[in-house]
């Protein structure tokens, strides 16, 4: 069994790769060649921790799997990283285990991918401004990938804790690009495209500071109970997701289809986009939203692509 370290995958997969393959899967999930089993995730009673699986089975690229791992709140004092996950895959003609990958890399490579996907698909194309919600560890890696999809001529970002708010100053220095920390309100009336990923529990983002044509990545909420963005403001979009059964139960849509203000039926998945079954954004003033959740066939989709990268080598 092939063995691929957190250092190898940062050396074999770059944003590049991700996206396509993170694409990839989106379009497989669409055309029902691919499908996620459900999420386990479970208190442990130990350390705080949380832990639980995230599995899936691409047909089209044969690669059947699972992400182990979850969250220990006290990694961090440690020196270890709070979020830690590791990838098996198997084949999928035997069930014999081919390789096991670390995940915590390839889990911000993924995410970050997930929204550059709705970017390229849904964003305007002259869009000029990215507006950044939250200042995580997430935040960079969503900020570099984004970089990628349009001529962003500058980043505006707001945080909660605004000690955090240099990691974004130093990510768009090292992209060549201005950046400045703003109110909420100047956030959404200047940016074109706005990528959220906080661990709120209470809207953040308004529907009225939101403006015509904006869109919306909103890449925190992966957990019934989290919220980003007003559910007025879900309710007034073109609404996009990886997974719809996700979206409604653990992402941002849960909380406007629970007040009833949108029906699932509204939802439509980023593959379907991809594959053009559906034409993503119908007017330059609409304003879209890709409620991205995070699923494992995203996972295992990086996590064999750092395995081909390695058994090529
Ligand atoms: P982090 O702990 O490094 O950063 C947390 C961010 O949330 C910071 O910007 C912090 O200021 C902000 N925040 C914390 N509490 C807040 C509150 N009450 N209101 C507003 N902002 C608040 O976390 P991270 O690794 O950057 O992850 C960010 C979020 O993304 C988490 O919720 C995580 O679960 C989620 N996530 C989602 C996916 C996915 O696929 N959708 C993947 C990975 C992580």
């Amino acid at each position: 069994m092939l063995i691929v370290s957190e250092e190898t995958c940062q050396k074999v997969v770059g944003h590049k790769n991700a996206f396509t393959a993170v694409e990839g899967v989106f379009a497989a999930m669409a055309r029902g060649d691919a499908y996620n089993f459900p999420v386990v995730r479970e208190a442990i009673g130990h350390a705080d921790a949380l832990y639980g699986f995230k599995s899936g089975f691409d047909r089209a690229a044969g690669v059947l799997g699972l992400k182990a791992g979850g969250y220990w709140p006290g990694n961090e004092k440690q020196g270890l990283t709070n979020h830690q996950s590791t990838v098996f895959l198997f084949n999928p003609d035997t069930g014999q285990p081919s390789a096991m990958v670390g995940g915590n890399y390839l889990t911000a490579m993924r995410t970050a991918a997930a929204s550059a996907v709705s970017i390229r698909y849904l964003a305007r194309e002259d869009a000029k401004v990215l507006g950044m919600v939250g200042a995580g560890f997430q935040s960079a890696f969503q900020m570099r990938a984004a970089a990628a999809q349009r001529k962003f001529e500058r980043v505006v970002g707001w945080n909660l804790h605004p000690e955090m708010l240099s990691r974004l100053e130093q990510t768009a220095d090292e992209l060549g690009l201005p950046f400045e920390a703003v109110s909420l309100d100047r956030l959404g009336a200047e940016a074109d495209v706005i990528i959220s990923t906080t661990s709120s529990f209470a809207p953040i983002l308004k529907r009225s500071q939101v403006k015509p044509g904006t869109h919306l990545a909103c890449m925190g909420t992966d957990t019934k109970g989290k919220q980003e963005v007003e559910a007025e403001l879900v309710a007034a979009t073109a609404v996009f997701t990886d997974e719809v059964a996700q979206a409604v139960s653990i992402g941002e849509c849960q909380h406007a289809v629970g007040l009833g203000l949108i029906d699932e039926s509204r939802i439509t998945p980023i593959g379907a986009v991809i594959n053009r079954e559906h034409p993503g954004r119908s007017a330059a003033d609409e304003i879209t939203l890709f409620d991205g959740t995070g699923v494992g066939l995203q996972d295992l989709a990086v996590a064999a692509l750092a395995a081909a990268a390695v058994q090529a080598e």
